[in-house]
């Protein structure tokens, strides 16, 4: 059917009622279907279900109007279709009613009257496009959500297959790395004395590139266990998280006299250590990071936001980077320095991001170049903030 053709279906078992209703609605865009009886009603139906109305005759011989209808309503795929009865104008309420509930939308009353039968069936087939319009929308949105569920589900795997690869891979790296390395540390240890200082740096070169495989593997085995073998969310003191990091990081905060700066941080929801994972790779950043031509200082702030999550930002006064590679620099091994410069896998951010999506939140940087850069993510919170460490353990503790 096209959209702006509606099928209406004229039952009278009279001929020449049948050519004066398709007289009465030629020429305004609809297809009529006639039928002659209740019964031919039906076949026809059984074969078509798209019209938009029936129009249908109440006195027929063998099955009437509201058998007719009664019998229409109890199928599913007809019960919709609105029926307006052309009946003569000799009714009783009680057979009014009767035709209601036989589901009858409408009446006409013979002889019909041309202009009241027009706009009556202009009404119900407006309603019947309309709806049929919006049917089709609501089936295609159906249809394209069903798609993206199904896309969805499909990265979801290739997601998952990549992190078992990443995972097996980077696991059973480590133990022929392990022998490369010992017998390099062997070599050099034992023979050091008989190699020219050729051979002497070459080895050195060897145990340096076993030493950087040793950390790409020991990330991206970090990287591939986010999603693995977790432990349910808690309870997340992030002060106790920042207190752990910052002993974990002390040596480097002295050696570069950093001055460490942070709110009083909230509780959110989620795995402690991986918390810790963040906050110190991001802090460790940003020691890493430092400017020369000042002492590091990095500010740690937080601050709750809607729906129930808290936004931190850890801000550095070091190298910054250029405001456009802002987003590249959380894809995994993307850097925007030279490993000899400042060491690293760039895998750490890949992490990071990881970590703050399983947890429900967003990660993002802002920079500028030679001015320092700040990172923002946020984390659900827990229902109840659940701190044992006062603002005076934490200030001391720094
Ligand atoms: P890695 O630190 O091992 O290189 P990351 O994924 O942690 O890897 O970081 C990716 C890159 O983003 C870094 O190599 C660096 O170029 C840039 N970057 C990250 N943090 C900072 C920062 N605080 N200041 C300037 N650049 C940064």
């Amino acid at each position: 059917m096209m959209a702006n053709e509606a099928k209406i279906l004229v039952v009278d078992d009279k001929k020449e009622n049948l050519l004066s209703l398709e007289l009465i609605l030629s020429g305004l865009n609809y297809s009529l279907v006639k039928a002659q009886s209740g019964r031919e009603a039906l076949k026809v139906l059984m074969k078509e279900q798209d019209f938009a109305l029936i129009l249908l005759d109440v006195y027929m011989p063998m099955l009437d109007g509201f058998e007719t209808a009664e019998l229409i309503r109890q199928s599913e795929k007809l019960k919709h279709i609105p029926i307006i009865f052309i009946t003569a104008n000799i009714f009783t309420q009680d057979n009014l009613f009767k035709g209601y509930k036989a589901g009858a939308v409408d009446y006409i009353f013979k002889p019909v009257d041309p202009v009241i039968l027009r706009a009556k069936v202009g009404a119900l087939v407006e309603l019947y496009l309309k709806n049929y319009e919006l049917i089709s929308q609501g089936q295609s949105l159906k249809i394209l959500n069903e798609r993206l569920k199904q896309r969805t589900e499909e990265l979801e795997k290739i997601n998952k297959e990549l992190e078992k690869f990443a995972y097996v891979a980077s696991h059973d790296l480590q133990e022929p790395l392990r022998t490369i390395t010992s017998y390099i540390q062997l070599l050099q240890y034992k023979f050091k004395d008989s190699l020219d200082d050729e051979a002497n740096e070459f080895m050195d070169f060897v145990v340096k590139a076993s030493g950087r495989m040793r950390n790409i593997i020991l990330d991206l085995l970090q990287y591939s266990r986010i999603n693995r073998d977790n432990k349910p969310f808690e309870a997340v003191d992030c002060n106790l998280v920042l207190k752990d990091v910052l002993e974990n990081l002390n040596n480097s905060i002295k050696d570069s006299k950093s001055v460490i700066i942070s709110d009083v941080l909230p509780v959110i929801y989620g795995d402690y250590l991986q918390m810790v994972q963040l906050f110190q790779n991001l802090i460790g950043n940003a020691l890493k990071f430092k400017s020369q031509e000042r002492e590091p200082r990095i500010v740690i702030t937080s601050r709750e936001t809607d729906g129930g999550f808290c936004l931190f930002s850890i801000e550095d006064n070091g190298i910054g980077i250029d405001q456009k590679y802002a987003g590249k620099i959380f894809e995994i091994f993307q850097r925007l320095h030279p490993v000899d410069e400042y060491p690293g896998t760039g895998i750490g951010l890949a992490i990071c991001m990881k970590i703050v999506e399983r947890h429900g939140g967003k990660i993002w940087m802002t920079s500028e170049v030679r001015k320092g850069s700040t990172f923002y993510f946020t984390a659900k919170m827990n229902a109840v903030d659940t701190s044992v460490v006062s603002k005076e353990e934490i200030l001391m503790s720094r």
